[in-house]
């Protein structure tokens, strides 16, 4: 896939619509395919809730994978 076919992440933030800035810690990407844009606000909170959702034990195992 060329990179002009590719859809890019858009200037406002995936979750809640919010002004994207990459100044202040906002990120653009992809979700396997899809492209997403996410706020400064909203980066802390995804972070925070995977490391509720993540075992210290599985942290562990994926720094020390490689
Ligand atoms: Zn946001």
């Amino acid at each position: 896939m060329s990179k002009l076919s590719r859809i890019e992440p858009k200037e406002v933030c995936s979750i809640c619509g919010g002004e994207y800035s990459e100044d202040y810690g906002g990120i653009k990407g992809y979700f396997g395919i899809i492209p997403v844009t996410f706020c400064e606000w909203c980066v802390p909170s995804m972070i925070d809730m995977v490391e509720q959702i993540t075992s210290d034990e599985e942290i562990y195992v994926r720094k020390t994978e490689h």
